[in-house]
C-alpha cells in the first residue's frame, strides 16, 4: 500500500500541494487529472522524492518517510524511497545514446549493481512484454515515439518497483501511436501493477483506472472510481472540468 498523508509542497512560498491525502492499493491504477498547473506532475515528483515535501508522509510499503520544513532529508533516505518508483515521462527521456536494451541494463548493472548478464536477460524479458525485442539493437532516434514510450515502460519497470509513476504517458503520442502504449498499460493494470498516472486523457482514465483523483489548485477536490466521477460527480468543479473534456 502506499499513503500520502498530509502532503504540503511549495515554490518560493508558493502552495502547490495542499494537504493532500492518498491511499494507493497494492495492484491498483490511479489515475490523477485536473487542470494544467494543478498539481499532477509535483504530486508524481512527489511520490519518487524528484522533489521534496516541505511536510507530511509518504509510506510506500514498508518503507515510510516523514518530511518537516526545516528537516533536511538525508540522501540515503531519498534513495530508499525512490527505488521502490519506477518513472515514465511524457516525452520518453531515454538515454540517446544508447540502444533500447542499454537503456534498460544500464541502471541495473550501475544502480542496482546486477551483474550484466543477468541484466540482460531481464532487459530482453521486459522488452519482449512490450512487443519490442526486435528493436533491442535500435537507438532511440530511430523508433516511433510509441515505440520509444514502449521501452522507456520496459525501463522503469526492469528494478521491479512498487509502483510504476506514469506522467502524461501518452500525450506526446498521435492517437494510433498512443493506442500502442496503453495497450501495454492496460495489460500491466490486468498483471496487477500498481500505477499512478497523470493524464488528461478520460479514455485512458476510465479505461485502466480503479481510481480516479480530481486535483484543482493544488487540492483534491474529490477522487472515487472512474465510474462515480464522470457520471456521478459530487462537487460541481469535478462535473465542469469533465464536461470541459468531452
Ligand atoms: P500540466 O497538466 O500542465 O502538466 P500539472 O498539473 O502537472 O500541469 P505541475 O507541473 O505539478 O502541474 O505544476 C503545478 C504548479 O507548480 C504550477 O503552478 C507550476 O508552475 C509550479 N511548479 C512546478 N514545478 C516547479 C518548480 N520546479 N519551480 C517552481 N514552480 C514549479
Ligand atoms: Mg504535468
Amino acid at each position: 500500500m502506499i499513503t500520502l498523508s498530509s502532503i504540503n509542497k511549495s515554490f518560493d512560498g508558493n502552495r502547490v500541494l495542499r494537504d493532500i491525502h492518498l491511499t494507493i492499493e497494492e495492484g491498483t491504477v490511479t489515475a490523477l487529472i485536473g487542470p494544467s498547473g494543478s498539481g499532477k506532475s509535483t504530486l508524481l515528483r512527489c511520490i519518487n522524492l524528484l522533489e521534496i515535501p516541505q511536510s507530511g508522509e509518504l509510506t510506500i510499503g514498508i518503507e515510510q518517510i516523514k518530511f518537516a520544513p526545516n528537516a533536511r532529508i538525508k540522501g540515503h533516505d531519498i534513495r530508499r524511497i525512490s527505488r521502490q518508483t519506477g518513472m515514465v515521462f511524457q516525452n520518453f527521456a531515454l538515454f540517446p545514446h544508447m540502444t533500447a536494451l542499454d537503456n534498460i541494463t544500464e541502471g541495473l548493472v550501475t544502480v542496482h549493481k546486477w551483474d550484466r548478464a543477468h541484466a540482460r536477460k531481464r532487459g530482453e524479458a521486459l522488452l519482449e512484454k512490450v512487443g519490442m525485442l526486435h528493436k533491442r539493437n535500435a537507438l532511440p532516434n530511430t523508433l516511433s515515439g510509441g515505440q520509444q514510450q514502449r521501452v522507456a515502460i520496459a525501463r522503469a519497470l526492469a528494478p521491479s518497483p512498487a509502483v510504476l509513476l506514469c506522467d502524461e504517458p501518452t500525450s506526446a503520442l498521435d492517437p494510433e501511436l498512443s493506442g500502442e502504449v496503453v495497450a501495454v498499460l492496460r495489460q500491466l493494470a490486468q498483471e496487477g501493477t500498481t500505477m499512478i498516472m497523470a493524464t488528461h486523457d478520460l479514455r485512458l482514465a476510465a479505461n485502466i483506472a480503479s481510481q480516479v483523483v480530481f486535483l484543482e489548485a493544488g487540492e483534491i477536490v474529490e477522487a472515487g472510481s472512474a465510474k462515480s466521477l464522470f457520471t456521478d460527480a459530487k462537487k460541481p468543479r469535478t462535473a465542469e472540468f469533465i464536461a470541459s473534456l468531452s
